[in-house]
């Protein structure tokens, strides 16, 4: 319960600055980059304009990726959160794609002659935006860190990817002033390609998550551990688990001697439920059963080979 409130509060946080930020970037870059003729600039600033609907998008998402579980979803909503970020870098990728594209219209088209050179408003723009940019990083990860949110983490990365791109206009403007005006455009197409590539690196890692990954060997070691650590377990039976947006959902067997009561046999149970819950705090959800042994020299051997182990 503590968890969801501070995932809460650090959403709120998260996604008001997410978006007094991108707000206020979009509007200064666009009189920049119109007042100042920079077309990095105003690269920049259709980049932020989509920031500003990609916030809207995670605040919504991660929302209602942390409801709690209920009848006609018992598993809980956190593969909403995965499908959000899908979502979030589907839009930045059509940003991208656009931005680039602009910038190579602009280089075939133009000459060095008809190209303007970006004023000094432009430059001093873009080496605000990275200045806001980084600090925007620095705030949203450190919330995202601290409730474990692959959609804020997402999120800040983004940030930091926006600070280089403005990093790209500020050499960009400079160096068109310095005399060389296709690497204002020049800018913009590098800014593309980094917009791209966090918008390709979101999306493979929320795809991973959605597909149901097998947990590794040493986690399942681990559980294998813990199962047979519990008094009554002889040996395990089997271990599968697999990841599910943030958490871990294990299905396991052991067995149990076979003279044991139902009584003694669910307490079995519900002992190595909370065991792997409580050691384990990823796992979100498991399904345990006790499977009996039935011959006696068998449940010999087993019970003397775990005392040795
Ligand atoms: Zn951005």
């Amino acid at each position: 319960m503590r968890t969801e409130l501070s995932t809460e509060t650090c959403l709120k946080k998260v996604s008001l600055v997410d978006l007094a930020g991108n707000v206020f970037l979009t509007i200064i870059k666009f009189a920049a980059g119109t007042l100042a003729n920079s077309a990095a600039l105003l690269s920049d600033a259709v980049h932020s304009a989509s920031d500003v609907f990609s916030t809207l998008v995670m605040y919504v998402g991660v929302k209602v990726s942390t409801k709690e579980p209920n009848k006609k979803y018992p598993y809980g909503y956190g593969k909403l959160e995965s499908v959000t970020a899908i979502i979030m870098s589907m839009i930045l990728f059509s940003a991208g794609a656009g931005i680039g594209i602009s910038g190579i219209q602009k280089i075939m088209a133009g000459n060095s002659d008809n190209l303007t050179t970006p004023g000094v408003f432009a430059l001093i723009v873009a080496l605000l935006s990275v200045a806001i940019k980084e600090g925007m990083f620095w705030y949203i990860y450190r919330f995202g860190k601290s409730v474990n949110s692959q959609a804020m983490l997402a999120e800040a990365w983004h940030q930091r990817t926006d600070a280089l791109a403005s990093i790209g206009s500020v050499v960009g403007i400079l160096g068109a002033r310095l005399g060389f005006p296709l690497l204002d455009p020049l800018a913009a197409i590098i800014i593309a390609v980094f917009i791209l590539k966090t918008a390709l690196s979101i999306f493979a890692e929320a795809v991973n998550k959605i597909i149901d990954r097998a947990i590794d060997d040493e986690l399942k070691g681990q559980i294998k551990q813990i199962i047979i650590s519990v008094e009554g377990v002889l040996a395990v039976h089997s271990v599968r688990g697999k990841y599910t947006a943030d958490s871990i959902r294990v299905d396991a067997g052991f067995y149990i001697n076979s003279e044991m009561t139902v009584a003694e046999a669910t307490e079995i149970k519900e002992c190595v439920k909370y065991k792997l819950l409580e050691e384990i705090p990823t796992i979100s959800y498991c399904m345990i059963n006790a499977y009996p042994m039935k011959n006696s020299a068998a449940n010999r051997k087993a019970a003397l080979k775990k005392k040795l182990d």
